[in-house]
């Protein structure tokens, strides 16, 4: 059943901005307004609905989930070897658990699992030191042999391996179909979301952001989030601060009908690092894809079909099964990295009422619930109420706190 909330506004506990003059005439106002309507765009937004901040304002300069969320391959995993990562999971994965029940709509979460292949012996080793540390969580991780492996999926090639990660509650979702929900009951709880309104610049008055302009006019607002993935280095320029988000591109492609008899429709997401290739059934087909770890930064989503001789080859090598399915179409799209290859859900450090949440490197699709709530409640409270989001502080990189989340799959 969908909860019923609160509709009355309040307001956050900052002190009114002292208003300006806008270049473009008159400004509308909002409590908060958010750039970018993502995943961490649309969550943000109805966290704060939800936790009775308002009025809230979502400027999406083309329409919602037209990002990176919509070409994620969804996938949701336990499997970190830093703690944070581990937690973020932990509350997001019951999000999706019960979507129907908060949002209305069935996000198609299948919770076949996530296996991690192992293939060398450092990988072995953080295999073993994140399984301890997971377990220490309260995931429930396997740590299987080359022969378990075999035995949970006989259709893979298990002689080059050391063994695999299994997490059984992990899986997948849609992306499109959850962030667009997501706004829906944003809407419903009275945010607004503007798209075609491409934010070009942001209203400063000394180390404060009062604001963003647009081509339809300016926004003033108490509080200002970029939530603009991959582009959020760019956005962060425009209000003259250095958001560390950098876009690198990621490949997937789909294979045309495959017979669940030889990779059955229940099979895990499976992630080979050691190769950079990933397999998981879509529907009647699978998704696979191919990472370029030394792709060089840029915003081109153009199809690299030179990827595909490689793609092919991995997929062989690892699912003999494969070499009778046939590539119907790829895409790509951008991972939004940071130095460590964790997000920022944060203050901006040294400006006023400008905030981040951004930067979650690949993972963002899976910790969008928790995210977007952190954000409101640093908004709404001045601090993190259901987890502790000081790793997420945008200050580590210059304290040079930063650790770097080594199971991220580029
Ligand atoms: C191929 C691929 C596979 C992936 N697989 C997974 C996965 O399995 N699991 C997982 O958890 N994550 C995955 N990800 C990562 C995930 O997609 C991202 O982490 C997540 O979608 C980021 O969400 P976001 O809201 O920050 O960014 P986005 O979804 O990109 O949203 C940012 C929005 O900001 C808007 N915008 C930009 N500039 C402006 C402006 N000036 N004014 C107004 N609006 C603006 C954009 O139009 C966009 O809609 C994958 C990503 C890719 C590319």
């Amino acid at each position: 059943m969908i909860a019923v909330l609160p509709r009355r506004f309040k307001r956050l506990s900052v002190e009114p901005a002292q208003r300006l003059p806008y270049g473009g005439g008159v400004a509308e106002t909002a409590e908060v307004v958010i750039v970018g309507a993502g995943i961490m765009g649309v969550s943000t937004a109805y966290h704060l609905a939800r936790l009775g901040v308002g009025p809230v304002v979502v400027l999406e300069r083309d329409t919602v989930c037209s990002g990176s969320t919509a070409l994620a391959s969804g996938g949701i995993r336990h499997q970190y070897a830093n703690r944070l990562g581990v937690e973020l999971t932990t509350h997001s994965i019951v999000t999706y658990e019960r979507f129907k029940d908060e949002f209305g709509v069935d996000p198609n979460f299948r919770q076949h699992g996530y296996l991690i292949l192992i293939g060398s012996e450092d990988e072995l080793a953080i295999a073993r030191r994140s399984v301890a540390l997971q377990r220490s969580l309260g995931v429930h991780v396997e740590l299987l042999d080359a022969a378990a492996t075999r035995a949970l999926c006989p259709y893979l090639n298990t002689d080059d391996l050391l063994g695999a990660t299994y997490t059984p509650r992990d899986g997948y979702a849609d992306p499109y179909l959850c962030a667009t929900a997501i706004a829906a009951r944003a809407r419903d709880l009275g945010v607004t979301i503007k798209q075609q309104h491409e934010v070009r610049g942001f209203v400063r008055h000394g180390d404060r952001v009062l604001g963003v302009t647009t081509a339809a006019g300016s926004y003033e607002a108490g509080a200002t989030v970029i939530a603009t993935g991959a582009w959020s280095g760019v956005v962060g320029r425009l209000a003259g601060v250095d958001v560390p988000v950098s876009p690198h591109r990621r490949h997937k492609f789909m294979t045309a009908p495959f017979p669940a008899s030889r990779i059955p429709a229940a099979t895990p997401f499976i992630i080979d690092p050691h190769t950079s290739f990933s397999l998981r059934r879509e529907g009647p087909g699978l998704l696979l894809g191919h990472g370029r770890r030394d792709e060089p930064d840029g915003f081109s989503t153009e199809i690299d079909r030179s990827l595909e001789p490689a793609l092919i080859e991995r997929a062989i090598h690892r699912a003999p099964a494969l070499a009778d399915a046939e590539l119907m179409r790829a895409w790509a799209g951008l991972y939004e990295m940071t130095p460590d290859q964790t997000g920022i859900v944060s203050a901006v450090p040294g400006v006023t009422a400008l905030h981040v949440i951004a930067g979650f490197s690949g993972h963002g699709f899976m910790h969008g619930p928790i995210a977007g709530q952190l954000m409101a409640e640093l908004l709404a409270h001045g601090h993190a109420v259901t987890m502790d989001a000081g790793p997420l502080d945008m200050g580590r990189f210059a304290r040079g706190e930063a650790h770097v989340e080594p199971l991220t799959f580029v």
